[in-house]
């Protein structure tokens, strides 16, 4: 398996690994398509690889490697997320705990990967804590996650937390490349385009050209972005309605809007590093709107994200928020 532009990440994991003392809790943090999935496949497939390369490194090519990557590994375990909002649940948790001491099915060691752990509650963590305190021999935790504050510190504490960088534009341009239009799928001009939309972000490049879920939430971003634009109470409105609402989805658009804003704010101060999905949104936004206006309606919005993780009215709390920016 190829990581591209994770070359510190990965010598820290061999290393690890080729020092005979790989830690039993293990966390990727990083934005969305940063490769934290990706990575930990590459950690478990490190770990249990029995034909691996000189350098220490999976092969890629062997039983366990191969059925690993295709999610059918019976010791690398995907523990379930239930409930509406689809969370890590207490019982889950304490299922994990038991079956951790049960032994492997195949060899010495069993992997339980914990992905988007964003919104587990702490008390669900503490359940956790018990074994990641005292693991039983043949057990690894990874997590993955948007950001290292999600976990309690007790967690943090033993575990080691590795973030991912994003990659850089070329980087990601010769992984899409290499992985999609060599085989024909997609053209040298496609690729660019989303290149050009996520910058190092390979993991939303391919999710935007497959037409994934980022497809219609960069849809939403360019609407907001215009309704703010022409200063149309009503097309802002008819803009955030068209996102659904699903809190976690609000998020999600509002978070990658709100790069746009900070773009906005940033290039009128004279700064052309954008990091935002619609540069040329944010162009246009700085001519229209003062700085001190964009930074209210960044503040705005970012506080419209932090509700969203609370059990808000999402119709109310976007009225409040359109009321708050007009
Ligand atoms: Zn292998």
């Amino acid at each position: 398996m190829k990581i591209y532009g994770k070359s510190e990440v990965r010598r820290s994991l061999l290393m690890m690994k080729n020092s005979g003392r790989f830690v039993q809790s293990l966390i990727f943090t990083g934005a969305k398509g940063t490769g934290k999935h990706t990575l930990s496949v590459f950690t478990a497939q490190l770990r249990l690889c029995k034909t691996p390369l000189p350098d220490g490194a999976p092969c890629g090519e062997c039983r366990d490697c191969r059925r690993i990557a295709e999610k059918i590994h019976p010791d690398v375990i995907y523990p379930e997320k239930t409930g509406v909002n689809k969370i890590y649940s207490r019982d889950t948790i304490r299922r994990v705990c038991a079956d951790a001491y049960i032994k492997p099915s195949d060899g010495d060691l069993k992997i339980y990967i914990f992905e988007d752990f964003d919104t587990t509650e702490s008390l669900s963590q503490n359940v956790l804590l018990k074994i990641i305190e005292d693991p039983p021999e043949g057990a690894g935790f990874i997590f993955t996650a948007f950001d290292k504050s999600v976990f309690l510190p007790t967690v943090l504490s033993r575990s080691v937390t590795l973030d991912l960088p994003e990659t850089t534009k070329d980087e990601a341009r010769l992984a899409l490349r290499e992985a999609l239009e060599d085989k024909g799928k997609y053209t040298y001009e496609q690729i660019e385009n989303a290149v050009s939309i996520f910058g190092g972000n390979i993991g939303n490049s391919v999710e935007f050209l497959e037409n994934g879920p980022i497809a219609r939430k960069y849809e939403a971003v360019i609407n907001l972005t215009e309704a703010l634009w022409a200063n149309d109470e009503y097309r802002l409105l008819t803009a955030i309605h068209g996102v659904g609402d699903d809190r976690q989805t609000l998020k999600s658009v509002f978070m990658m809007w709100n790069k746009v804003l900070r773009d906005c704010t940033v290039y009128s101060a004279g700064i052309t590093q954008f990091m935002g999905c619609y540069p040329e949104g944010a162009r246009k936004l700085s001519n229209k709107l003062t700085k001190r206006r964009c930074e209210k309606i960044y503040r705005s919005v970012e506080d419209f994200i932090r509700r969203c993780d609370t059990n808000m009215n999402s119709s109310i709390c976007a009225a409040a928020l359109i009321a708050d920016i007009m």
